[in-house]
C-alpha cells in the first residue's frame, strides 16, 4: 500500500474552493507554437512512461476501486507553465470517466 499511497491526490484534501483545477482550458488552442508537435510527442511519451508506472486511476483507488489509468492528469492547472506541466510531482494517472467527472464536477462547482 505504501506506494500506492503515494498516488493519491494531494489535492484531495485541500479546502474546497481554494483548488482551481481546469481553471482555463482555452490555453492549449490559445498557445499553440509552432513546437506543438514536438511537444506534444514528447508529452506522449512522458505520459506513457508515467502511466507504466503509475498504472491504477487515483481517484478509483481512493474508493477502493482497481481501474487501469488511461490519462495522466495535472493536480494544479498549469495553464501553459511549461515548468509545472512538467513537475511529475503534479501528475496523477486517472481513468478516462474520473478524468471527465472531475473536470465536470469543477467546472460545476465555480458556477
Ligand atoms: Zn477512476
Amino acid at each position: 500500500m505504501t506506494r500506492l499511497q503515494t498516488l493519491k491526490p494531494r489535492l484531495a484534501t485541500a479546502p474546497t474552493g481554494r483548488v482551481r483545477v481546469f481553471e482555463s482550458v482555452s490555453w492549449r488552442s490559445e498557445k499553440q507554437s509552432s513546437s506543438a508537435r514536438g511537444y506534444d510527442y514528447r508529452w506522449q511519451k512522458a505520459r506513457d512512461r508515467f502511466l507504466a508506472s503509475n498504472p491504477l486511476c487515483v481517484y478509483c483507488e481512493c474508493d477502493g476501486r482497481v481501474t487501469a489509468a488511461t490519462v495522466v492528469d495535472h493536480i494544479a492547472a498549469h495553464r501553459g507553465n511549461e515548468e509545472l506541466f512538467w513537475d511529475q510531482t503534479n501528475w496523477q494517472s486517472l481513468c478516462a470517466p474520473c478524468h471527465s467527472g472531475r473536470k465536470q464536477r469543477e467546472e460545476a462547482s465555480q458556477q
